[in-house]
């Protein structure tokens, strides 16, 4: 139990705003807090109630007691004692209005963002509502109507990005704003509103008609446009069901509660500078999202939203957490100094990119990408991927009124297979639908616990087809990019889900080549370890597949029963606790008794400190961001595979993630300091052979 005394410096004291801020960063600890107003010599109150913590008539001036008991008792009252004391505490904290200047989040996407705030509000954003109208023409005038209205927003957006230089983007957004008021969709859509139809379903179908020609087309350019053509009806129909579709008018700091990866995957990129979340956590798919997208991250940060009320400008460090809100000159230039050495440290990794990656002394781990569509691919292989280890392709399935079609499919993942050549290998994950990625289109009912759901394998029972299309998608492709494929399901529980999966591989072969279309002879077939019960089966379940790729993501928040996305529970979501560790060791056990490679493609391969007790602990090749893959070949590069040993072994039987952590950094900072050393030794070694050279001849 911690218990200390503090004087309230905030000039409101904790009325209304300042109380519902002090209340929410108590809510963010584990530890139950107490509160009381000894001036007042009031009773104690639960400081993670409003009303509570307002009813202790707390003033400027007046003295309280906070009194925490738990697991992060000391962090909780640290934090709430430097909310308290205002500006002088040891950030700038809350100022004399009571607003947050600066607060703290947690780090999910690396790199510094400095802009114009702009909030997300959800309310009537997210989904697609149907509208009834009393007659044919009202519905015929509200599809023109919103068809006009929707392509005057994306033609003044893509006005917007031309006059920032983002040629790219604006001609997406041109030929959008064509597509809205194209009239094969709004007069199909008029004439579908005539025959009865209500007029969201009208044009949802006009436009899925006109999508799925354009994707029928073997040509991937036009799959493409299929999926822009799907955009611009989503938009449509929203904006007839009267609800904003808002984005970013200018590039701002995309400041939100929450945010669905669907939606960030919607905002033109020019546009989102940086993302500042009040929830999620790092491994939510929408901080997943912003790492591959390159754009800095903070997340679970509950001070947010009151903190930016009224704000001009914002600027996050993806890479520490902070969050500053209007910040001063001194601030801007601390945060350009801090990023000028990390951009040293970068182009100093970023030199190794022709390398092959391993330890110093000469163990090779391979390195893959993790993406999200065939156009990652470039990117992936510029950053030295040897291959892709996670294709997460239920990002095709995201913001579609029905499934993609076979042959939708067979264009991306063709592209993905010939981009990376018969030797690279791309592993098609099946679409991980579910959890934070639910699908419309399915027309599933809500469910209490999604994470504990029917996602991804489990929907074959429902929705065999939709599989069994996945499937021969990858057949067909691998035939026609002369590959052998590889595949893997996510989130298998049992052995008769591994035994499931390889029956609905070969009942797809067979499909394809009854159809007599050209195939390959086997497709290498693995499984996604990140349910604890796939780690307890291992030793089986490795004498059915031909590979183990561990999802530390969903394997953390099954083992420590956290859920990924719930930023109260961010402690808990550290994949480097010896308890997942442990886990992780069990797993490679069972792989080696079959002999079986084991991958790693959860966040924590990405994450240097992460990939090095990854190594240490036997696992065979990491996937990541392509944008982690520098990080990880340096950070490998500056350690033997001794010492990779060692740390592991340290680390299964440590207390906690943050010993890990830090134990693992440690080495791999004197790995770092090792070698530059060792490269300042090898050029003055040289320059001296180069003196001696000079003054012998
Ligand atoms: C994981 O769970 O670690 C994983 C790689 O899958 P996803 O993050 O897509 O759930
Ligand atoms: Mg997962």
């Amino acid at each position: 139990m911690r218990s200390i005394e503090v004087e309230v410096r905030l000039e409101s004291g904790l009325h209304a705003r300042p109380a519902a801020t002090f209340v929410r960063s108590a809510a963010s600890f584990s530890s139950t807090i107490r509160l009381e107003n000894v001036t007042l010599a009031g009773p104690e109150a639960d400081a993670k109630s409003v009303v509570g913590v307002m009813s202790a008539g707390v003033e400027k001036g007046h003295v309280v007691r906070i009194v925490a008991d738990g697991a992060d008792e000391d962090r909780a009252v640290d934090s709430l004692r430097r909310l308290l004391a205002g500006r002088d505490g040891p950030s700038r904290g809350v100022d004399s209005t009571g607003r947050l200047g600066r607060i703290d989040g947690t780090p999910a996407a690396p790199g510094i963002a400095v802009g114009p705030v702009w909030q997300y509000r959800p309310r009537g954003a997210g989904g697609v509502a149907l509208v009834t109208v009393s007659s044919a023409g009202e519905a015929e005038m509200r599809i023109r109507k919103a068809a006009d209205t929707a392509a005057a927003q994306l033609q003044s957006l893509a006005t917007r990005l031309r006059e920032m230089s983002h040629h790219g983007d604006a001609e997406i957004l041109e030929a959008q704003a064509l597509m809205a008021v194209d009239p094969a969709i709004v007069d199909e859509a008029v004439a579908l509103a005539r025959r009865g139809a209500g007029p969201v379903e009208a044009v949802l179908t006009a436009a899925e008609a006109s999508a799925e020609l354009l994707a029928a087309l073997d040509d991937a350019l036009l799959a493409a446009r299929a999926a822009d053509v799907r955009d611009v009806a989503t938009r449509v129909a929203r904006i007839i069901g009267g609800a904003h579709v808002e984005l970013p008018t200018e590039p701002s700091v995309v400041v939100a509660d929450e945010l669905a990866p669907s939606l960030l995957a919607e905002m033109p990129p020019g546009l989102v500078l940086g993302v500042a979340l009040a929830g999620g956590s790092p491994t939510a798919h929408v901080a997943i999202l912003a790492r591959s997208l390159g754009i800095p991250a903070v997340v679970a940060a509950p001070a947010l939203l009151d903190a930016v009320r009224g704000a001009a400008t914002v600027a996050i460090d993806g890479e520490t957490g902070e969050i500053s809100v209007d910040p001063d000159p001194a601030e801007l230039r601390a945060l350009a100094d801090r990023e000028a050495v990390r951009e040293a440290r970068r182009r100093a990794a970023a030199a190794l990119r022709g390398r092959l990656a391993a330890t110093a002394d000469g163990q090779r781990i391979r390195l893959l990408a993790n993406i999200r569509s065939s156009s990652d691919a470039p990117g992936a292989l510029e950053a030295g991927a040897e291959g892709v280890g996670l294709f997460r392709t239920e990002y095709l399935f995201l913001r579609r009124q029905s499934p993609p079609t076979e042959s939708e499919q067979i264009i991306e993942y063709r592209r993905a297979m010939e981009a990376f050549g018969p030797v690279r290998s791309v592993v098609i994950r099946l679409a991980d639908i579910g959890g934070d990625k639910s699908m419309p289109f399915l027309g599933r009912p809500d469910e209490p616990n999604p994470f504990l759901g029917v996602r991804a394998i489990r929907l074959a029972d429902e929705s065999r087809e939709l599989l069994l299309t996945q499937l021969r998608a990858i057949w067909r492709a691998a035939g026609l990019a002369g590959v052998t494929p590889h595949v893997m399901a996510p989130m298998v529980a049992t052995i008769a889900d591994a035994e499931m999966l390889r029956e609905l591989r070969d009942a797809a072969r067979t499909q394809v080549a009854a159809a007599g279309t050209a195939c390959p002879e086997r497709m290498v077939t693995g499984v996604m370890i990140e349910v604890p019960s796939a780690a307890i089966l291992a030793p089986e379940l490795a004498r059915l597949v031909d590979f183990f790729s561990i999802g530390t993501n969903d394997l953390t928040q099954y083992v420590l029963a956290a859920d990924r996305g719930n930023p109260s529970l961010a402690r808990l979501q550290d994949a480097l606790h010896p308890a997942v560790l442990r886990t992780i060791a069990a797993v490679v056990a069972g792989a080696d008794e079959a002999g079986i490679p084991v991958a790693v493609c959860g966040e924590l391969a990405g994450d240097p400190a992460g990939a090095a007790v990854l190594v240490g602990l036997g696992v065979d090749e990491l996937s990541a961001e392509a944008r982690s893959l520098d990080g990880i070949r340096a950070a490998l590069a500056g350690v033997t595979r001794g010492e990779l040993r060692a740390l592991a072994t340290w680390a299964l039987t440590a207390t906690d993630a943050e010993t890990v952590r830090a134990g693992a950094n440690d080495l791999l900072d004197r790995g770092e300091r090792a070698k530059a050393n060792e490269v300042r030794s090898t050029s003055a070694s040289r320059e001296a052979r180069a003196r001696v050279k000079r003054s012998a001849g």
